[in-house]
């Protein structure tokens, strides 16, 4: 039987290890893939398949990119999900009989690379892994690019993992395959493609070694689970030691304002619904930091909003002493300005991937830090005055790069020219041998030409034939027969050697090779000594990300004329003249029309908001929620006054574009989202409802809003902010004591209807639906036909309105509406195929969600 070559069969051994990821197999100066690898990569990377006789008769499928662009191709592959494992040849093949050794020395994946395209620089890169144990779940999120990593974990809960899971948007995924399973069927809500590999290998030692047995100690059974196999997978693919990795910032979910994924979207936090971007979300609009890691810690803030008044205190009064002090502002930012980012380049030194370039980046950083905690110490903030107390300004490390480190080295850090001349005594010696050397050579070449008399004799080098004397072919007769050695010939020259040129030439060399190795150990003695201060550097790298993100909400509430809210314990909600930070940014005119807000215990704690389409409902519902937000994270809000209780939960339904996820129909996505809203709001909780009841028949969606509405007024009692179309349930404000009937206001004068965006007590008169067709074009027997319809379908909803009173005793929204009536609904023609398995869906749904 035909056998693999001996070639093949070491390549096979070692694909075993990496069934899950392209296999880079390095033979000489390419990185080699076989069989199916070769395909699908042929076809990915757009490079050319061809074959490989591996000694069983056909020819292998193969392909291959050469060793030094292989970067750029890893990243692509990774871009695109997959794995990379990369298999360098362990010994040299110069000196090896036989076949070398070869391993697999690292596997890149999403959720581990640390350079490149797929690490945006104001973004995180997460790695997540999930696990249950005991009826926990835990989380523990990494990025190895920053060193960062959280550990949190909760009661078993699908709708705390999905929250928790959304926030950290990982690239990458480890843990339980089943929690793996249930987060893949519901990742529509998260934007980026995920990559899922199910992993239950632990390494508990690694845990205790990496963090110490203080920290292991006092870190729970599930989250002991969680972080172990954590680290278990990123050791197996990254194959050395991660001395990033030197704090377990450990969390408690309880301590943070939860945003389920749908709210977090709704209200824009961190990127726009519709274009999935940056720009336009609130991120976008708080963000003036300086630099990197300031912008991925405001992000980490909006991403979790403090529940602790004293924290968020804290927090507003280092925004209001910068706010107030332009002069001090701006020194600040001059001094963020030139810092670079000082989490990755750490990251990088403890990889063991920093170069010179990195380490006079870390040094020019550094160099910033004296004047940036003199500006922090002498501030009339006593945040930043705390910040400064602590602050090590790693003096220390900044001048040993300094003294080492030319100020411009290459990229490149095994061809020299990164030490400093005076750092090292042999590295000085070894330069003057080659100075002289070339010296010697230079003045060999004058005379040369003297004894000759040839002028444009010349000496050269090539790396193949090392240093030669060049004369032109004219010239070969004045040359001395005997004394010179010929090498090589050109079309119009010969070149030459002489005894005494090689002698020189060896030294010259030599000393060249030893420089370059020393210079390469001193760069890398130098590089360990900093991975030993890893933890002082990371630690100033959080201290600076946290002033530039000060400055960030002081210089963004200053321009845009944000106040100081006043944080309360208390239970009213009281803004004057709130705006709504992004609408009003991005409007042209800076027409924003401001609109005051009250949802008091003793007045009212549910608005009930009519108008017509456009009117500004959703806007004036999503600018109360991001005040609280704003607010909750320590940043100045858009209004004249604000008064802001700690709201432990935002519940939002708004928006209509995207809401089919799934294939299920709105409506149900709605009762599903409700059910949840009943089952976890508090009465600290803030809830909004856009358009409730929208999506089913008139009557039942009358039927279901009024219950809703009456069962958050009874039974949560928090704040809630509904708007809807039925006009008809303004009278729930004479049952509902503390609801309170609001509409937008809007002007008709003759065929037109102004929008005054004003909020106005009082419920609207109608829904200006028709008004709209009308103003449309739509012909006018349409229009006199729909009026006429309206009046007898009003007269319907009223009576409907009289039998929902039985009805207002069920307990949750979503019960309603899986009721047993559900199929026989009168309009059942009108509702999405979807609408269809109403019942089954349904329960799938709540199972899924319980
Ligand atoms: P609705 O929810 O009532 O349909 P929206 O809140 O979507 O209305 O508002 C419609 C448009 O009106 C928005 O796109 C916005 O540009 C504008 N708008 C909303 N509120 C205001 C306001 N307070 N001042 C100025 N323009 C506003």
């Amino acid at each position: 039987m035909a056998k693999y070559t001996p070639m093949m069969e070491q390549y096979l051994k070692v694909k075993e290890q990496a069934q899950d990821a392209f296999l880079f197999f390095r033979l000489g100066d390419f990185y080699e893939m076989f069989f199916d690898d070769a395909v699908l990569a042929a076809k990915e990377l757009e490079i050319t398949l061809t074959g490989r006789d591996g000694g069983i008769g056909e020819k292998i499928p193969m392909c291959g990119v050469p060793y030094h662009s292989a970067e750029n191709y890893i990243q692509r592959l990774i871009e695109k999900g997959y794995k990379v494992a990369i298999c360098e040849q362990m010994e040299d093949p110069a000196v090896t009989k036989g076949m070398v050794r070869r391993e697999i020395v690292r596997v890149v994946t999403p959720g581990t690379v640390m350079e490149g395209k797929a690490l945006g620089e104001r973004s995180n890169n997460y790695m997540v892994c999930v696990t249950e144990s005991g009826g926990m779940l835990a989380l523990a999120a990494c990025d190895l690019s920053t060193g960062e990593l959280y550990l949190t974990s909760a009661p078993y809960s699908e709708e705390w993992l999905m929250d928790e899971v959304n926030i950290y948007e990982p690239s990458e995924m480890i843990g339980d395959g089943k929690l793996l399973e249930l987060i893949a069927s519901r990742s529509p809500v998260t934007g980026r493609k995920i990559v899922f590999t199910a992993w239950d290998r632990a390494k508990d030692d690694l845990v205790r070694q990496q963090f110490g047995e203080a920290e292991w100690a006092r870190t729970t059974m599930e989250r002991r689970v969680c972080v172990s196999r954590l680290l278990a997978y990123l050791h197996e693919t990254q194959k050395r030691s991660l001395g990033q990795l030197t704090t377990i910032s450990a969390y408690e979910p309880n301590h943070f304002m939860i945003l389920d994924p749908f709210t977090r979207r709704n209200l824009e936090l961190v990127e726009t619904v519709r274009e999935r971007s940056k720009k336009g979300s609130l991120l976008w609009l708080l963000d003036r930091t300086e630099t990197s890691m300031g912008s991925r810690l405001l992000r980490r803030w909006i991403d979790k909003p403090l529940l602790s008044r004293s924290a968020i205190e804290e927090r507003l009064e280092a925004v209001d002493k910068l706010y107030h002090q332009f002069i001090l502002r701006e020194d600040v930012r001059g001094q963020l300005k030139d810092i670079y980012d000082l989490e990755r380049l750490v990251g990088r030194i403890a990889f063991g991937n920093a170069n010179a370039r990195d380490l006079i980046a870390l040094k020019l950083s550094l160099a910033r830090i004296p004047e940036l905690k003199q500006l922090c110490s002498e501030s009339p903030s006593a945040t930043l005055r705390s910040i400064a107390d602590t602050m090590d300004e790693c003096a220390d490390l900044c001048g040993e790069i300094d003294k080492a480190i030319a100020e411009e080295p290459p990229v490149s850090v095994r061809e020299g020219g990164i030490i400093k001349a005076g750092y090292h005594q042999r590295l000085d010696e070894l330069r003057e041998a080659s100075v002289n050397g070339k010296r010697w050579i230079a003045e060999l070449e004058a005379k040369e030409r003297e004894a000759t008399g040839i002028r444009s004799l010349k000496i050269g080098y090539n790396k193949v034939f090392g240093y030669y004397i060049e004369v032109t072919k004219s010239n070969l007769s004045a040359l001395p027969a005997g004394r010179y050695e010929r090498k090589q010939t050109l079309a119009n020259a010969e070149r030459y050697i002489t005894p005494e040129l090689k002698e020189k030439e060896t030294l010259i060399l030599e000393a060249e090779d030893q420089m370059v190795d020393l210079e390469y150990s001193l760069f890398s003695e130098l590089r360990a000594k900093l991975n030993g201060e890893i933890q002082r550097l990371q630690k100033l790298a959080e201290q600076v990300a946290e002033i530039d993100v000060y400055q960030s909400l002081a210089s963004v509430s200053a321009e845009r004329g944000f106040v100081k809210p006043e944080m309360t314990d208390g239970y009213d909600f009281k803004v004057q003249q709130g705006r709504h930070p992004v609408v009003e940014a991005v409007m042209k005119d800076g027409g924003f029309i401001a609109n005051a807000t009250g949802l008091e215990k003793a007045a009212a704690r549910i608005l009930l908001i009519t108008g017509p389409n456009m009117a500004g409902k959703s806007t004036y519902m999503r600018q109360v929620a991001l005040i609280a937000i704003m607010a909750q994270i320590g940043c100045f809000v858009p209004a004249a006054k604000a008064e802001v209780p700690i709201l432990d939960r935002i519940f939002t339904r708004i928006g209509a574009a995207d809401d089919l996820i799934g294939g299920q129909s709105t409506f149900m996505v709605e009762m599903a989202d409700i059910q949840v809203m009943t089952e976890k709001a508090t009465a600290r909780s803030l809830i909004i409802i856009d358009e409730l009841g929208r999506g089913t028949s008139t009557s039942e969606g009358m039927a279901i809003a009024q219950a809703v509405i009456e069962y958050v007024h009874d039974k949560i009692g928090c704040k809630a902010l509904v708007s809807t179309h039925f006009h008809e349930l303004a009278h729930l404000e004479e049952s509902l004591h503390s609801l309170r009937n609001y509409s937008m206001a809007v002007q008709e004068s003759g065929d037109k209807v102004n929008f005054l965006r004003k909020l106005i007590p009082g419920a609207a008169d109608s829904s200006y639906g028709i008004y709209c067709a009308r103003l449309a074009g739509l012909p006018d027997v349409i229009i006199n036909r729909a009026n006429g319809l309206l009046a007898g379908f009003e007269q319907a909803a009223a009576q409907v309105t009289a039998g929902v009173e039985a009805a207002a005793q069920v307990t949750a929204g979503v019960e309603a509406a899986a009721g047993s009536d559900a199929g026989q609904m009168p309009e059942a023609r009108e509702i999405p195929a979807a609408g269809l398995q109403f019942d089954t869906d349904s329960k799938n749904h709540q199972e899924n969600r319980n």
